[in-house]
């Protein structure tokens, strides 16, 4: 039979199956909401009731500016169900970037969370299509705004029955919508379809991936602002595991052990500075987290520390995947093969630091600049090129932009080998940029500023190793002749003209600075010289 592979089947699956499966949530106004499955998605069809009477049509662009939580969740099924499009906008990006985003999805409504009134005031008169934003808390928490057509979430969907009649549609149709600010530019577009999220979530509930089952209980940390928390959401509702959301404590230890300990959670994922805050919560407090059996970590490097410490203080076992915005984002998941088990410590965690093995449904490649395809020989390094179910064919309304190569493979910017085991493991990245806790920073947009100074000749700014945040920004520059900036005022004059979490760690003054064939900053000699460098306490 040819039944369609969307959303709704994983919904209507998860509301007959699992309905009386709990979904546990900080919000800002509750600090646990506690209700199931069935609950959830009796409120989906209010919701989807409420979205038609807004207008909302198959193909509109819903946006979300939200944490985690049960309302986010309603909207996931209730946009993409309804035949709309889930935009899901990252807060931590700056206010040009999430007004140009807003303005180029031509999104017509948007849910936002009460922290986030402040940032879409300042925006209002810009963002040219959105016809009604709708805060995600009730009337008796509904704080006092300028918007001039806001209103609850509670109160927006409180009059609509609970009965919906989903439309029927192709399993191509887009379900969501993600900006990535991962490259140079303005943040390009990724859109998902009813197929590639299924598919997805197929994928990565399997034992050898993240081996979901509905005896888990999964806290997703990452946002599901990114990537649909890398989907764990859709595979959830298909195996029945309980869910519990962080909301706005993702990165607060005291607040994430405390939630493992009350909900017995199972299974979590995020990136290594959650991992990092929770951690160092545990060491200084002595508390444990005895439920937790395993964590995924990405959208980083994983650091061994990482490793090591969850398994020998408090045995649980890090997975780490790599993916991207653009590759739904499962690529590679870190699973040991049999007998690897059995590897002294060593070796076992020279395997656990890399990327992982790809998973059934992508298919990889390394080429180097050559565009030659590499052996899987464990050194032959060159750029990941990837293709698959939920790999992205190009980016939303940019033609032309896409960087897919002539045999469709997507070109990833991230640079890695292959070992004879299939584990992939990252060396390096062409792209020109630095990730700090998870978040991107434009190395290009640092340097153009920093030049602006009135003492430096030329600038350059790579990402250098960092405890806490993984990667964060070091600012290399030359001096004008004659001209002694110090760093304090180099670091001063940035502030105002970059969000204030890129502005970099440190200011080094060198005499050159190395530059490529065509005149480019050489990058790659620049993290070679520097490989050394640590940040000053
Ligand atoms: P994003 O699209 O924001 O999810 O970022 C994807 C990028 O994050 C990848 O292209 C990599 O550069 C980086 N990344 C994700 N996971 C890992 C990992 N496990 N190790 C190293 N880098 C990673």
């Amino acid at each position: 039979m040819n039944v369609p592979l969307t959303i709704n089947s994983i919904m209507d699956f998860a509301e007959r199956v699992h309905g009386d499966t709990e979904i546990v949530s900080v919000t800002i106004d509750n600090p646990k909401h506690r209700y199931t499955f069935r609950d959830a998605f009796a409120r989906t069809r209010q919701l989807a009731n409420a979205l038609a009477a807004a207008g909302v049509q198959g193909g509109d662009r819903v946006a979300t500016l939200a944490w985690n939580d049960y309302r986010h969740f309603e909207l996931y099924y209730a946009i993409s169900c309804s035949g709309a499009v889930c935009h899901t906008i990252n807060p931590r990006l700056f206010p040009e970037q999430v007004d140009y985003i807003a303005n180029h999805a031509e999104d017509k409504l948007i849910f936002t969370d009460p922290a986030f009134l402040p940032l879409l005031e300042g925006l209002e008169d810009k963002l040219t299509t959105v016809e009604k934003y709708i805060v995600l808390t009730d009337a008796t928490n509904m704080p006092a705004t300028s918007l001039s057509n806001a209103i609850d979430y509670e109160t927006f969907i409180m009059d609509q029955p609970d009965t919906f009649t989903w439309p029927e549609f192709d399993e191509n149709t887009a379900s969501a919508l993600c900006y990535t600010s991962g490259t140079t530019g303005n943040p390009k577009g990724v859109l998902y379809s009813h197929r590639s999220t299924l598919l997805h979530a197929y994928g990565a509930a399997l034992p050898d991936t993240m081996n979901m089952s509905m005896h888990d209980v999964i806290l997703p940390i990452v946002p599901m602002f990114h990537v649909n928390a890398w989907n764990i959401i859709y595979g959830a509702a298909m195996i029945g595991c309980k869910l519990v959301f962080p909301g706005p404590k993702m990165g607060d230890g005291a607040a994430l052990q405390a939630l493992i300990e009350d909900e017995q959670v199972t299974m979590s994922a995020g990136v290594p500075t959650v991992w990092l805050a929770l951690l160092a919560y545990l060491r200084d407090t002595g508390k444990s987290i005895d439920s937790l059996n395993r964590v995924v970590v990405g959208g980083a490097a994983c650091p061994q520390s990482i490793i090591d410490e969850f398994e020998e203080k408090h045995n649980v076992y890090a997975h780490q995947g790599w993916g991207m915005t653009e590759t739904g984002p499962l690529g590679t998941y870190n699973s040991l093969k049999p007998g690897m088990e059995n590897l002294p410590l060593e070796g076992r965690r020279a395997i656990q630091v890399k990327q992982g093995r790809p998973v059934f449904g992508v298919d990889i490649r390394i080429v180097n600049d050559d565009g030659e395809v590499q052996p899987w020989d464990g050194e032959s390094t060159g750029e990941i090129r990837i293709r698959g179910n939920w790999v992205c064919s190009g980016y939303y309304k940019l033609e032309g932009a896409d960087s897919h190569d002539a045999d469709g493979y997507f070109g990833t910017g991230d640079v890695a080998c292959l070992d004879s085991d299939a584990y992939l493991k990252i060396t390096d990245r062409t792209k020109d940029v630095i990730k700090s806790g998870g978040e991107w920073i434009s190395s290009i947009e640092l340097e153009n500023v920093a030049v602006g100074h009135p003492d430096i000749a030329e600038a350059a700014v790579i990402g250098v190793a960092h405890p806490t945040w993984t990667e964060r920004p070091l600012l290399i520059v030359i001096a004008e002749e004659g001209k002694i900036p110090d760093k304090s005022d180099v670091l001063s004059f940035l502030e105002g003209k970059v969000a204030k979490w890129w502005i970099p760690e440190d200011v080094v003054f060198v005499d050159e600075i190395p530059h490529t064939a065509t005149g480019k900053i050489s990058k790659k000699d620049l993290r070679v010289t520097f490989s050394d460098y640590t940040f000053p306490e």
